[in-house]
């Protein structure tokens, strides 16, 4: 989220890529807390694309280019509201219901959905811990 010809102009908001109030505050949100860690001196891994705030960052970085979708170049890209195409799949998982059905249609979806969710809440639990675990090093 840096400038290449010159590393020191972060950018922050919409002008990333993204589009929406949310999306906009996240990439503020990145951005503050990359400027914090170099000021600071430390490394800070970008939030993990399993993330809603690492799923906008691959978008805006490169992801796209190199995703999936069918015309994947860079003059296709568009701004992006923050939804779970841009999460990657789950692993092989078989979606059941409580009393043990297969499920189907949209309660597939909704399950797939909260389980994407769920990795989302542990992984950025994880991030967010190894990086007090690094200020804590570094205090
Ligand atoms: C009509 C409309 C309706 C929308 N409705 C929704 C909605 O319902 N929900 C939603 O999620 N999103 C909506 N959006 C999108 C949302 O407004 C933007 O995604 C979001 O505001 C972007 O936030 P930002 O802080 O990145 O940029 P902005 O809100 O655009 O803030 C950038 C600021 O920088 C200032 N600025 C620009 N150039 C300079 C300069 N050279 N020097 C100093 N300051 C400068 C501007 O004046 C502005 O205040 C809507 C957008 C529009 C246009």
């Amino acid at each position: 989220m840096r400038l290449k010809a010159d590393p020191r102009v972060r950018f922050a908001g919409q002008v990333t890529g993204v589009e929406g109030y949310v999306e906009s505050a996240a990439m503020g949100l990145v951005a503050g807390r990359m400027a914090a860690a170099q000021a600071l001196g430390r490394q800070v891994a970008p939030p993990p694309d399993t993330t809603a705030l690492g799923a906008l960052v691959n978008h805006i970085t490169g992801g796209h280019v190199v995703g999936q979708i069918e015309d994947s170049t860079a003059r296709s890209f568009q701004p992006m509201n923050v939804n779970f195409g841009l999460f990657p799949e789950l692993g092989p998982v078989e979606l059941k219901s409580p009393d043990g059905k297969r499920l189907k249609g949209a309660d597939k979806g909704r399950a797939r959905k909260r389980l994407m969710s769920l990795r989302a809440l542990d992984d950025l639990g994880a991030w967010l811990s190894s990086q007090q675990a690094a200020q804590s090093a570094t205090a």
